[in-house]
């Protein structure tokens, strides 16, 4: 399959520059990206009409199915949150329900021109069967601390194939979650596989205190002395880390995924991520899952990732819209080990959005960049390609199954969790 993206605005990502241009997709990757494209005849002709084709944004950390949750209970301390309402519904979980409540998290990632998500949640196989059936890419992160380590072993070389949408990362829920010899287990499967491991870390000030409490180590410092972060990896939220730690993560490599709207909600705290950057850590953007956001929206984080730091700052000019798009597109793709989905090249693999710049919003076009950062919502996605394949486009989805049959069941599900 040959589709021809015409007359577009270029951004690639590998800079700020805007040209206009053709972009040929030949299967899933880009084949052309220049002025003019006159070779071989293509299948299909999409006119981009002078809108922008960019990457597709990459949700460094998710947790898809929780969708079941949104609105289920807010405005609630973190521990009643979880306790009252989480847990309890999450153990009524039945086989097949995080493979349609995945589903349904999907759509939303489409609308939001979101093309991978970094999926820390159970049930792993359902993951994968609702990610290939409707073309999304899921990089699932090992969570259960319960499962056997042979098996998280086992997924990690057989999920993780050349050219697979569904690649798979080993990781712990938290520190605080996990007890001391599991972490050393995984440690030991990650030092056999040379795999970096994430989980969420630094989130907030009571998990900090308790790690304290227990080994005398703010948490990432604890995880160093174990040999965690040997061959890379990264924390989700990252809103309280020491000088120390911060020279652990920028010794290992490690990626710094901040969760803005899920920590000013739940009233975790807001991450230093200027001086994170300052000290030459990577910082990719993460929506978090439902049910603590409560929607999986690129745009509402990337805005709040700029203004969070320039407010703390007390400093308009730090945070650059064009840095918080890298984090949202290539850093994000780097953090998720999708190297070949990072920026828009031959070669690359096509996840390409189009932002669609007759929306109200992305007018007058002074600066594409700025205008998606500062301006843009989900309603200027215009279409959401994956892997070669449009899977959202003028608000339409083209995901093999109706939405309405998506929604119900999600309805099904959660109307018998609430119970
Ligand atoms: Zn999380």
């Amino acid at each position: 399959m040959i589709t021809l993206l015409k007359n577009a605005r270029i951004l690639t990502m590998k800079d700020d520059k805007v040209f206009r241009g053709d972009l040929l997709v030949k299967d899933n990757k880009i084949a052309f990206i220049g002025e003019n494209y006159n070779g071989e005849a293509p299948d299909r002709i999409i006119d981009c009409e002078g809108n922008v084709l960019m990457p597709g944004f990459k949700d460094a950390h998710a947790h898809t199915a929780m969708v079941f949750a949104r609105s289920a209970a807010d405005d609630l301390p973190l521990d009643e949150w979880l306790h009252t309402t989480i847990f309890p519904m999450e153990a009524g979980f039945q086989d097949g329900d995080i493979y349609h409540l995945t589903k349904l998290g999907i759509l939303e990632y489409l609308t939001s021109g979101i093309t991978a998500a970094f999926d820390m949640y159970f049930h792993v196989p359902e993951i994968v069967k609702a990610s290939e059936e409707m073309g999304f890419r899921s990089v699932i992160l090992a969570t259960s601390d319960q499962e056997p380590i042979s098996l998280l072993k086992e997924r990690y070389l057989t999920i993780n194939k050349p050219d697979a949408l569904c690649s798979y990362f080993l990781g712990i829920h938290a520190e605080y979650t996990c007890a001391e010899e599991r972490i050393k287990d995984v440690v030991a499967l990650a030092h056999e596989l040379k795999a970096p491991i994430y989980l969420h870390v630094g989130e907030t000030e009571k998990e900090v205190m308790g790690c304290i409490t227990r080994h005398q180590m703010s948490p990432v410092k604890f995880l160093d002395s174990l040999g965690f972060f040997d061959y890379g990896g990264g924390g989700f939220h990252c809103n309280y880390f020491t000088d120390e730690e911060v020279e652990i993560f920028k010794k290992h490599n490690c990626y710094v995924v901040t969760c803005p709207c899920s920590n000013l909600k739940l009233a975790s705290g807001i991450a230093p991520l200027a001086r994170y950057q300052k000290a030459g850590l990577t910082i990719a953007i993460g929506t978090d899952g439902a049910a603590s956001n409560n929607a999986l929206d690129m745009f509402r984080e990337m805005y709040l990732v700029s203004t969070l730091q320039k407010v703390t700052n007390k400093n308009p000019a730090v945070m650059d819209g064009f840095e918080v798009l890298k984090m949202a597109t290539v850093n994000g793709a780097h953090a998720l080990g999708l190297n070949d989905c990072d920026v828009l090249e031959v070669g690359k693999k096509a996840d390409i959005i189009m932002i669609d710049l007759k929306n109200p919003a992305m007018q007058p076009v002074n600066n594409v960049v700025k205008n998606i950062v500062y301006a843009g919502s989900k309603d200027c996605v215009k279409m959401t390609m994956i892997n070669g394949k449009v899977l959202y486009y003028n608000h339409e989805f083209f995901v093999g199954e109706e939405i309405e049959t998506i929604y119900a069941k999600a309805t099904e599900i959660t109307e018998r969790l609430k119970k």
